[in-house]
């Protein structure tokens, strides 16, 4: 058991009440940690990433332009650096790392550029240079299968060489341990067309998988306007994706209407201000989201849009730029979508909270220093206070991954170095 002590307040219990004192975790080690000065919240879940995306930050040509331009500039950018299993290792690694250090415990990661020959066979080996990675660095993993212009036949068949070699028997695609989960989904309408969203659902319905897509983004919308005369939601509801199970990314541009049809669709939803805002693209109104009922989560999206994977960082832009768009949304409720919200979308009721039947994982944040220090509320200061906080300990499933702001299970610098080298050998800029 790992007990940690006197923290200043507990939040995000299955009973939903605040508290204060201690925290019991099942754990295999027998250990108390004191957290006196410290909040202890359930380990943050970043409902979306793109990890490849960690090795392809700042790139020239990528920042103040429309989608459509991004989006050649990333493909032409992960061409040259080389689709195989040493890049797609490195920079989920690397992804993965930032992310615990900044108290994401559970990370979707939304795999959308495959090479376009690469046989079933190749596609696992690619997936499991990621999903080790993260099993290495000691952080959950949800890989999506994602899909962007793939051939609708083979997107399905590597869904499946995948489930088989690295989830074999794991029902609902989540292995045992609870450490990797796989789920499927095209990037979108503005990408994949009918037979890959219904290939990708057949595969989904087939094994009890979650689907996850990103619709009405500006440009997205703009495109299934342009080309199919149709918002993404009419086709996506044609399509068979507004059902149960799935969750869908960004949705900035969103009508009333819209909201009350995802709703009564049972449909989930991830928030993803870090790389709608900067780039431009939108800013999804949240409140009116919760208000219809809509289980709602947080990601951060990938480097190529947001340069961190700081999912705190964006729980409080989200926080900030929430005014603009519908009444300004409470600290307390952004924390709740960046833990039990996007653990919802996830199917996964043992994340996202802390107390009996849940797997383990949990945030310690001192409190306790000058930037917390006239801080009434040390929970809300969690979110408005000290911008870029990170967590002082980071559990998952009882172990400590990081301790003191360090990573326990891999060298930090010896993974930078191993990522650098390996940029050196394939410029991508
Ligand atoms: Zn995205």
């Amino acid at each position: 058991m790992l007990t940690l002590t006197n923290a200043v307040a507990i939040v995000g219990e299955v009973d939903g009440a605040e508290r204060q004192g201690d925290l019991v975790l099942p754990s295999t080690a027998e250990e108390t940690i004191d957290v006196g000065d410290c909040v202890v919240t359930p380990g943050l879940v970043n409902a979306h990433h793109h990890l490849l995306q960690s090795a392809f930050r700042t790139l020239p040509g990528t920042r103040g332009v429309a989608m459509s331009a991004w989006l050649p500039t990333m493909a032409a950018a992960y061409g040259r650096a080389g689709h195989d299993p040493e890049m797609y290792g490195l920079a989920a690694s690397v992804g993965v790392a930032e992310g615990l250090l900044c108290g994401v415990t559970t990370v979707a990661d939304h795999h959308l550029n495959w090479p376009h020959d690469a046989s079933a066979d190749a596609t696992v080996e690619l997936a499991a240079a990621t999903t080790s990675a993260a099993r290495e660095v000691g952080q959950r993993l949800v890989f999506v299968r994602g899909s962007a212009r793939d051939d609708a036949a083979r997107a399905a068949a590597s869904a499946e060489a995948i489930l088989a070699a690295l989830l074999p028997g794991a029902p609902g695609g989540v292995s045992a341990d609870g450490m990797l989960q796989l789920a499927v989904g095209p990037a979108g309408v503005h990408s994949d067309g009918r037979e890959t969203f219904a290939a990708l659902r057949e595969v989904a319905l087939r094994h009890g998988l979650r689907r996850r897509t990103q619709a009405n983004e500006q440009v997205d919308t703009a495109i299934a306007l342009e080309h199919y005369g149709r918002r993404p939601l009419d086709l996506l509801e044609e399509w068979g994706w507004l059902e149960p199970g799935v969750t869908i990314a960004h949705l900035c541009d969103v009508t009333e209407a819209e909201i009350a049809r995802l709703a009564a669709a049972g449909v989930s939803a991830t928030h993803a201000p870090g790389c709608d805002v900067p780039m431009g693209w939108g800013v999804a109104p949240v409140a009116a989201l919760l208000a219809a009922g809509i289980a709602t989560g947080l990601g951060t999206s990938g480097g190529g849009s947001n340069d961190a994977g700081h999912l705190l960082a964006d729980a409080r832009l989200a926080m900030q730029v929430s005014g603009l768009v519908g009444p300004q949304l409470p600290a307390r409720t952004v924390l709740g979508m960046a833990t039990a919200g996007s653990a919802a979308g996830l199917g996964r009721s043992d994340l996202g909270h802390l107390g009996p039947g849940t797997a383990g994982d949990a945030c310690v944040w001192d409190v306790g220093g000058v930037a917390d220090a006239g801080i009434a509320d040390p929970v809300a200061g969690l979110l408005w206070g000290s911008p870029g906080r990170r967590p002082r300990h980071v559990i998952v499933g009882g172990r400590v991954v990081v301790h003191d702001y360090r990573l326990t299970t891999i060298d930090e610098q010896e993974l930078v170095a191993r990522l650098r080298e390996r940029l050196r050998r394939t410029p991508v800029a």
